[in-house]
């Protein structure tokens, strides 16, 4: 393949990669975006396979295929609750990748930079393994407590910002012993020593953060991934690596200002770590109950509902365990059929990863038009006559608003509490992911339907017909 085809094809992945990106941004439009992405993808590889690629086909297909089967495997098997997860060691992967880059193109005898072009190399190693190993160890601890393996709560260690700040200052320290160790033919021990400093920064910043900001450490982690690949382009002088990094780099850092600021956190503060537990409150505010709850029947819900003038749902991670989404289809059709105006809240980071609940509501066809953002519909709820909690506990907790010390204080809320009554579907009175009980489940206009969503949503929707 000439330069010339490699360079059209770089160009029309570069452009479809764009596309596809502009297509995820809307509900309508995001399965198109996927399309781009998928098609932009095999051009970019196809033409690195066959264009960039002049020799060890054996050793490439190989591990094509042998990196496709796992990956294959695990699609078909991983449960839409289990994405988020998958998502971060996927985010593992590509740091990795970025360190055995690194290390690779620091060894490779070929590699003949001259003067002020070795220098730039060599810094271009230095930071590609560099972030690639704090994506590593990140993405490994957040996938550990993203998937329960790790608790929720944030390790506090004294004087963390100091630690921090060391590991910091020690690792641009050994970037000079480096660049200056390089020029006589070694290197390779600062290079280790640094890689070591990062796997423990990486470690460290996602241990420090608490339950509820793990949002943005998932898109903060996504963002480093696009960074890493990014580097690796440089180190190995391939352009659409690096414009393909450069991309997910940037719209991952956009959405972690989104989500910052859906979750009104500071960057800063959320990966400095610690943010919002008022030094260790956290652990107070916990799991004791306040007061009495009053249960309902599916039978007793299904007359709220039909009785109603405006519903408002509210799906929360629940709805994803219980794979509700097509029931709560169901009784939409029904009640919108019946008269009844519902309408869905969604917060901005229900579930466990961003556009989690867009992504089920979608799949199950819920129409588009009635599915509103928590800004758009915040202010609704004392027109409301029932709000229907399914599965969500920490986006609907008011002590996100009364209590200064909860780990979730500062957090916008859904404020269902304003409407006429609230009712909330869950298994049991456990907590959610910050692991802060929720006064809303004591207040006197709210309402407990106790059980597997899927399975008392189906008795509501028996009820209704
Ligand atoms: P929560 O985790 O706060 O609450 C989920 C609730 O669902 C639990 O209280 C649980 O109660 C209930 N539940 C679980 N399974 C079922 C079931 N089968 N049937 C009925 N109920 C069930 O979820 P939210 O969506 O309210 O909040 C999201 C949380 O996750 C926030 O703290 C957010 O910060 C965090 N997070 C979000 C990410 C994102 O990008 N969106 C990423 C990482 C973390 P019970 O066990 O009693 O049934």
């Amino acid at each position: 393949m000439s330069q010339g085809i490699i360079t059209v094809c770089y160009i029309a992945a570069t452009i479809l990669f764009i596309l596809a990106l502009g297509g995820l941004s809307n509900q309508e439009t995001a399965r198109r975006g996927n399309v781009y992405g998928m098609v932009g993808m095999a051009i970019a590889l196809l033409a690195t396979i066959f264009g960039v690629v002049t020799a060890n086909y054996e050793i490439l297909i190989g591990a094509l295929v042998i990196g496709g089967t796992i990956g294959l495997i695990l699609a078909r098997r991983v449960q839409m609750t289990q994405m988020p997860e998958l998502v971060a060691i996927l985010h593992s992967l590509v740091g990795a990748a970025a360190v055995m880059v690194g290390f690779a193109s620091f060894m490779d005898p070929e590699m003949k930079f001259e003067g002020v072009e070795k220098i730039i190399h060599e810094i271009e190693i230095y930071i590609g393994v560099l972030i690639g190993a704090v994506t590593f160890s990140g993405s490994v601890i957040a996938f550990g407590k993203l998937s329960g393996r790790i608790g929720g709560r944030p390790l506090m260690l004294p004087g963390r910002h100091w630690f921090n700040l060391g590991l910091l200052l020690a690792a641009i320290w050994f970037g000079r012993e480096f660049v200056i160790q390089a020029e006589t033919g070694g290197g390779m021990e600062p290079l280790i020593i640094m890689t070591v400093i990062a796997l423990v920064f990486g470690i460290h910043m996602v241990m420090a953060i608490g339950g509820a900001d793990m949002p943005v450490v998932v898109s903060m982690l996504n963002s480093y991934s696009g960074w890493a690949a990014s580097a690796t382009g440089f180190m190995l002088s391939n352009d659409l690596l690096i414009v393909t990094g450069a991309l997910v780099g940037s719209s991952g850092a956009i959405l972690s200002y989104i989500m910052c600021r859906a979750m009104n956190r500071k960057f800063l503060a959320v990966i400095a770590g610690g943010f919002g537990t008022g030094g260790g409150a956290s652990a107070g505010g916990g799991g004791e109950e306040q007061g009495e709850v009053v249960p309902l029947d599916a039978g007793e819900v299904a007359v709220a509902l039909q009785d109603a003038r405006e519903v408002m749902i509210i799906p929360g991670y629940g709805m994803a365990v219980a794979q509700a989404q097509h029931v709560v289809q169901e009784i939409t059709r029904t009640l919108r059929e019946k008269g009844v105006n519902v309408r869905f809240g969604i917060h901005p980071v229900a579930g466990r990863m961003p556009g989690h609940m867009n992504v089920l509501l979608a799949e199950a066809h819920v129409p588009y038009d009635i599915v509103f953002e928590m800004e758009e519909i915040n202010e609704d709820f004392p027109d409301v006559d029932v709000s229907v909690v399914i599965g969500a506990n920490d986006i609907v907790n008011p002590s996100a608003q009364e209590e200064p010390d909860s780990p979730i204080a500062g957090m916008p809320v859904l404020e269902c509490w304003k409407g006429k009554l609230t009712v909330v579907l869950k298994r049991s009175m456990a907590t959610g992911y910050a692991g802060v009980q929720n006064p809303l489940f004591f207040k006197d206009n709210t309402r407990m339907l106790f059980g597997d969503a899927k399975d008392t949503l189906d008795q509501v929707l028996h009820s209704l017909n």
